[in-house]
């Protein structure tokens, strides 16, 4: 048995007062399955969150992308330049090292250069990583002679990465 069971989005362990703004998952942004405010703050800038910045800036929205390191850490050096690009050229406001604090009824608080800075929001975006799904392995692994893992459920990674480790498993058996 080959388990290749993905990751989920992480969530935010944070307080979303009544009324406050929407607060939803980047991919089912990307999907199309959830409505999106006209005021929205992205956070986390890796490329899930400078993507959907980038999906919601087209749409005509007023975006802001906060990071609480610096935008695109540890993506492709290409990519992020191509991302950031397009950010600065639909008019994303970029905050990095801007650390979210709070959501509060208006929007959020993010931390910057040692003050609170409020951003307005109707829709908090969160692309904040995700974490592997691989509990089926553990319950499976002393009920068949052979059991695997491959892909994200294993490590976060990329497509490629799963469709090569995929491939291994497959030659393998
Ligand atoms: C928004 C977003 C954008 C991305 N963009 C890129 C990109 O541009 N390029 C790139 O290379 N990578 C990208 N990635 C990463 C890439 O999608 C993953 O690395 C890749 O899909 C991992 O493949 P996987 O087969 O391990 O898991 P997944 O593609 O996550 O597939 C796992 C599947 O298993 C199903 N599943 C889970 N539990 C069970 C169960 N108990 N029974 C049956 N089915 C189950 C899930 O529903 C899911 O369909 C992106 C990821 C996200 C979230």
């Amino acid at each position: 048995m080959v388990v290749a069971t993905g990751a989920v989005p992480n969530n935010l362990n944070i307080h979303v007062p009544v009324g406050g703004p929407s607060v939803v998952q980047a991919n089912d942004v990307i999907a199309g399955r959830v409505a999106v405010g006209q005021r929205v703050v992205v956070v986390g800038g890796r490329y899930v969150g400078m993507e959907v910045a980038d999906l919601l800036a087209e749409e005509g929205k007023h975006v802001s992308l906060i990071e609480a390191v610096e935008l695109g850490w540890g993506t492709i050096l290409g990519l992020k330049a191509v991302l950031r690009n397009r950010l600065v050229e639909k008019g994303v406001y970029i905050y990095p090292h801007s650390p979210l604090m709070r959501i509060t009824k208006t929007g959020v608080d993010v931390a910057n250069n040692g003050a609170i800075l409020h951003l307005k929001a109707d829709t908090v975006v969160l692309a904040i990583g995700t974490r592997p799904v691989n509990h089926l392995l553990e319950e499976i692994k002393n009920l068949v002679p052979e059991a695997y893992a491959i892909g994200d459920c294993t490590e976060i990674g990329d497509a490629m990465e799963a469709i090569n480790q995929g491939a291994e498993i497959g030659r393998l058996i």
